[in-house]
């Protein structure tokens, strides 16, 4: 047996050589460009080997097989020569693997996504286990990037073009059934007969290349491609508005190598791949993916986390409801709701039961499976079974001595060492724990909705609060599968503090004869995935409209929002949920989309002339953010413009091909986001004017990213 840092090879006594992957000192593997002379050097050895029967890659971890590639690596590269040269040498490895003149089969467990695919691509048949954990995608456009180790080429091949680009272009990642039945892998087993099913299929020789569909077959003709490709790159345009690079040059690349042949396709993957990396865009998405990683390892407080085998919620509504559910399902703990009424108990199972069902009946799910799940969820309209909870989160009525109530009866019903974690969207941590006997032990952990969506929670320590309750509620909402972010006590936390200036900013625009969907257009055009407005309505008018009062009151008039705003309110317009905001909702199921209201207009006594440039309006709203953000990181309500900009992207949406707010600041350069601010100010009101903050960085010469 011949052992390598991260590829070992060994060759069993049917002569069949079986390569384990398990990179040393790290949960998963991913690839780096170190390990190429050792790839090398095993398929030397086994190509020079005449006895060898065929080749197995399989990983030595517990739970994946190869996650991608190490992205430091691509981060590091200075120019796109280097970036390119990156590629080459990974298009070179698996060239060398797939010309082996033995069967090599990938059998894969866990995360095969990225270059892991790409390795997998390479080899001649492809097994995977049942299991949940196996997931396989390119997930590199997400990172700004291509595949750019001849994943563009060999996966339109295997898979047809039509569904190869739907892969590269989305990043998705197919689960098992699903890579099936595109002919992306060959046959799908249970974990523990994983390696025996590879060994049969070795066994089996070389498979012929698989015939695809006929539609894919059409698709691949010279017509059907010129069709297929001008439709996807007018669907890719509609939603990316031109500010993701890395679309068209999939598309691109993909159509050379079916065009002109796999020489050149490589060739021209290898430069893309190059071109992408330097790109602004790819900086960012990395920055993200950076910073997000780190976060997922921090504790959030100087103090080990205590262990969490249980946990309570209060109020099973539409918050609670989601938060049971993710306690169950991602993070796989016993959950008990207390509501006041059966109606909230019911209300939170048949939130969970819904979710669950779409599982099974898309066939990711097991019916039993959904048994199993289901149980873990309990409730009951008091507090039977809290006893033992290491922690509860609340979300009952936004009312405060309702909160501080919860806060004694958990304290009576619940354990010495339980934390009570409030969900209030503005009320402030410190006046919740006000009353309590353990005022160490109460946080505030603030999800957004739909919570079994929104990757984002903000955890609030008030001033009292303990760093092990900060960190078990960091610990928590980790389990729940959420990227946490600590921030400052104060009125609207940090994600409501920065949306509302620019939710109201729209409205300013709106007020002043700007059309509803030429504001949401601009913003969307800027990046957002949808607009301000149909935001609005998405949350609830009702509810999105009740922040801004309470930010003003903290911070003054520049949250103050239009007043002619509550005449919409006053004509029963809650947005999504009751069919009419400042959109129209058809019934559901229709087919017939959602039509801005002229109603609205009518209300607010305006006539909708729009004379202001898109490009205008997005500026507006956005500066708002803008300077808020650099607010809120000069008064620690966010501890870093890292945790500012995750904020930023995952609770609210902000274009992530910017990085953040902070990131997109400093990309303008302190002096221009200034000069913007002015500008507005001067033409707008004085509610653009640049905050202290924001001058000194001017003055210093200095940016948030260092
Ligand atoms: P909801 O009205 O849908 O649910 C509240 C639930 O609490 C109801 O089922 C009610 O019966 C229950 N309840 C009331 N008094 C109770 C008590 N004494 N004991 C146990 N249960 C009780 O409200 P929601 O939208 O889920 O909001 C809940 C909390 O989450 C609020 O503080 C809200 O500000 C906050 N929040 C809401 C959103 C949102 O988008 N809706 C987002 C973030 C935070």
């Amino acid at each position: 047996m011949e052992q390598t840092s991260a590829f070992h090879l060994h060759v069993r006594l049917d002569n069949i050589a079986v390569v384990t992957i398990d990179v040393p000192d790290e949960k998963m593997n991913t690839l780096k460009a170190s390990f190429g002379p050792e790839v090398h050097n095993i398929i030397k050895q086994v190509r020079d080997n005449t006895a060898l029967q065929g080749l197995i890659f399989i990983s030595g971890k517990p739970d994946n097989f190869i996650a991608g590639a190490d992205i430091n690596m691509i981060a590091n590269c200075q120019t796109a020569q280097e970036a390119q040269n990156l590629a080459h040498q990974g298009q070179q490895i698996m060239a060398e693997i797939a010309a082996l003149p033995i069967p090599v089969v990938a059998a894969i467990h866990g995360a095969c996504l990225g270059g892991g695919l790409e390795l997998a691509l390479a080899c001649h048949s492809r097994i995977c286990t049942d299991d949940e954990k196996t997931k396989l995608g390119l997930p590199e456009v997400q990172l700004g990037l291509l595949p750019g180790s001849g994943g563009t080429q060999r996966l339109p091949r295997l898979i047809g073009v039509s569904h190869a680009l739907d892969m590269i272009l989305t990043g998705k990642q197919l689960r098992p059934r699903q890579a099936l039945k595109l002919g992306l892998v060959d046959e799908v087993v249970p974990q523990s007969i994983l390696l025996a099913a590879a060994i049969e299929l070795v066994a089996k020789g070389r498979q012929t290349s698989r015939t695809l569909p006929v539609r894919e077959r059409i698709l691949a003709g010279p017509l059907g491609r010129s069709l297929l490709f001008s439709m996807v790159e007018k669907k890719t345009e509609q939603k990316t508005r031109g500010n993701y690079p890395a679309t068209q040059r999939i598309i691109d690349v993909i159509k050379v190598g079916l065009g002109q042949g796999s020489f050149s396709g490589y060739e021209s993957e290898a430069k893309a791949f190059g071109e992408l990396a330097m790109t602004p865009q790819s900086a960012a998405l990395r920055g993200l993916f950076f910073a997000s990683t780190e976060l997922k390892k921090e504790h959030g407080a100087d103090a080990k986390p205590r262990p969490i085998n249980a946990v309570g919620v209060l109020g099973g509504g539409l918050m609670g409801g989601g938060i049971a559910f993710v306690t169950a399902n991602k993070g796989k703990l016993p959950v008990r709701i207390k509501d006041i009424n059966n109606d909230g108990i019911n209300h939170a199972l048949k939130y969970s039961w819904d979710l669950l069902d779409k599982k099974v009946r898309r066939r990711q799910m097991k019916a039993a499976e959904r048994q199993r799940e289901m149980a873990r969820i309990s409730g009951g309209t008091d507090y039977h079974g809290f006893h033992n909870r290491d922690i509860v989160v609340e979300a009952v009525f936004e009312d405060l001595a309702l909160k501080q109530k919860m806060v004694a009866e958990i304290e009576q019903n619940a354990a010495p060492h339980t934390i009570f974690a409030s969900n209030t969207s503005s009320l402030p941590i410190a006046d919740i724990a006000a009353n309590a006997a353990r005022p160490e032990q109460v946080i505030g952990l603030h999800y957004f909705s739909p919570v079994d969506k929104m990757p984002l929670v903000e955890v609030i320590p008030h001033a009292g609060t303990s760093a092990e309750t900060i960190s078990t509620t960091v610990a928590l909402a980790k389990k729940q599968g959420k990227t946490p972010i600590v921030v400052g006590d104060s009125a609207g936390f940090y994600v409501n503090r920065i949306l509302a200036p620019y939710v109201n900013e729209a409205m300013r625009c709106l007020v002043e004869g700007e059309p509803v969907d030429k504001i949401d257009n601009a913003l969307v055009a800027f990046g957002f995935p949808v607009g301000p407005i149909q935001l609005l309505d998405e949350v609830g008018i009702d509810v999105g409209t009740k922040i801004s009062p309470i930010l003003q009151q903290a911070y003054g008039d520049r949250f103050a929002a239009p007043q002619s705003i509550a005449a919409i309110l006053n004509d029963d317009r809650k947005g999504r949920k009751n069919g009419r905001g400042f959109y129209l909702y058809p019934g559901k199921g229709s087919r017939s989309k959602k039509q801005v209201d002229p109603a609205i207009y009518k209300l607010l006594g305006v006539s909708p002339k729009g004379q202001l440039a898109e490009k205008e309006i997005a500026q507006r709203c956005v500066m708002m953010m803008l300077n808020e953000a650099a607010r809120c990181l000069d008064e620690g309500v966010v501890r870093s413009a890292r945790d500012g900009d995750i904020g930023a992207v995952f609770g609210i949406g902000f274009p992530p091909f910017l990085g953040g707010p902070f990131r997109y600041m400093d990309s303008l350069v302190a002096g221009e986001v200034v000069a913007q601010l002015q500008r507005l100010a001067s033409q707008y009101g004085e509610r653009f004017a640049p905050c202290d903050r924001l001058l000194q960085m001017v003055e210093e010469q200095r940016n948030f990213w260092g």
